[in-house]
């Protein structure tokens, strides 16, 4: 394992990092309050080339390998404080255009890679329901082959993107009694007749992320937007959710190096009892464990990045690095109030808006509790 960045791979991050600063930082507080998407930034996005970084050249991506993939998404983490646009672009990239880049066809991939790519489609999700979120599988919507078409009904929850999405990767099962062999994987495109994007969702944190439920009702999607084979969404859903798990993270890192530059700054120039906050212990073993989380942090997720590249991580890789970045995510963001005292409470500060921007990162892409169980499990547990 050698983690040392070549001259091309700091000089992008760097462009990267002054990207995000001087682009994706507009109004955050006030889109925050009205839940309200950046659209002008993520075309920004794709004309700089973020939504294509992991994807094949021949499909208008940017051909890079994961680890300069998560060290521009943490650069992107660092330079904007806008988290909720951070997670749908993740969620657009690691759920919606993987899937399509891994088991689209040709057509598939030519039809809607090059547009998920340079920005001008947004994509997302959709497998949780309403009765199903952690037992995914067991989900309700049914698919039934009509011809020429598959015909969907059902409904799906906290799906991201799905207000802004031009096509969702659904997961709809063909045969409930066959459980996770009956699952396919199925592109909705927006305006297909018999689906209905509910109302946004009004949240606590991400708000500038859009996400609502959809609803399929005899909504008829052509054959051709089948990804891979009838039964085979579990498959689709486990390759989608370990890249998901390994990568999504990488943004969150940057945003704890932000945290901890700001908590710093804040230490050294607020004085109480005629000396510096930082001066105190109970300040400065704070930020000293946040440092230490910051660095923990980033080497698991380059190291579960540098797997990804050999080829060889497994499940417990996107599990822990998934678990251990959240957590540390939100303890940085919690203590980060704390050192602002009551500064850090007003929403003027923008310092509370991070940690209810991270709380989420603990639920989605299965929660702590699951990844806890999915590395117990490969312990022989
Ligand atoms: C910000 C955000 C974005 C999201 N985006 C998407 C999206 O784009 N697409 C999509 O399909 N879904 C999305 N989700 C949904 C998300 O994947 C689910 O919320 C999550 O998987 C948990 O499901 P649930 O909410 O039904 O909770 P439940 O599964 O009901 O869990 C409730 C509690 O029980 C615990 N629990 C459940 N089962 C076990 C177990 N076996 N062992 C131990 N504890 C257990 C959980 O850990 C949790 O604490 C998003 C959620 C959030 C918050």
């Amino acid at each position: 394992m050698d983690f040392s960045w070549t001259e091309d791979q700091l000089e992008f991050r760097n462009s990267v990092l002054d990207f995000a600063r001087n682009e994706l930082n507009n109004d955050v507080r006030g889109r925050d309050s009205r839940s309200e998407f950046d659209a002008e930034g993520w075309k920004k996005c794709g004309a700089f080339g973020i939504q294509g970084l992991p994807y094949p050249t021949e499909y208008g991506g940017q051909g890079a390998d994961v680890l300069t993939t998560v060290l521009a998404m943490e650069a992107l983490g660092q330079g904007s404080r806008d988290n909720g646009f951070l997670f749908s672009l993740n969620a657009h990239m690691w759920a919606g255009t993987t899937p399509i880049a891994r088991f689209g066809n040709e057509d598939q991939k030519q039809r809607w890679l090059p547009g998920l790519c340079d920005g001008s489609l947004i994509s997302g999700q959709a497998i949780t329901e309403p009765d199903t979120g952690s037992d995914a599988y067991a989900l309700h919507t049914t698919v039934k082959k009509d011809g020429d078409s598959f015909v969907l009904n059902g409904t799906k929850t906290y799906a991201t993107n799905a207000p802004i999405g031009d096509l969702m990767v659904v997961f709809a099962s063909i045969d409930r009694s066959k459980g996770w062999a009956g699952l396919c994987a199925i592109v909705v495109e927006k305006g297909t007749p018999g689906m209905e994007v509910e109302a946004h969702y009004d949240k606590m944190g991400l708000r500038t992320s859009p996400m609502s439920g959809l609803s399929f009702n005899d909504c008829v999607v052509p054959a051709e937007n089948l990804l891979g084979k009838v039964g085979s969404g579990m498959m689709i859903f486990n390759h989608s959710i370990e890249w998901e798990r390994s990568c999504i993270l990488a943004s969150a890192i940057g945003t704890m190096e932000r945290k901890l530059e700001e908590c710093i700054d804040y230490a050294n120039q607020r004085e109480q009892f005629g000396q510096s906050i930082g001066k105190f212990q109970g300040v400065s073993h704070k930020i000293a464990e946040m440092k230490t989380r910051l660095e923990t942090s980033r080497l698991l997720l380059y190291r579960t990045a540098w797997l990804r590249d050999q080829g060889k991580a497994k499940a417990i890789d996107a599990s822990m690095v998934k678990y251990y970045i959240s957590e540390a995510l939100v303890q940085t963001c919690l203590d980060a109030v704390q050192i602002h005292g009551g500064s850090g409470y007003m929403t003027e500060t923008e310092v509370e808006r991070d940690v209810r921007d991270a709380l989420s990162s603990k639920i989605y892409s299965g929660t702590s509790e699951i990844q806890l169980n999915v590395i117990a499990r490969h312990l022989g547990l």
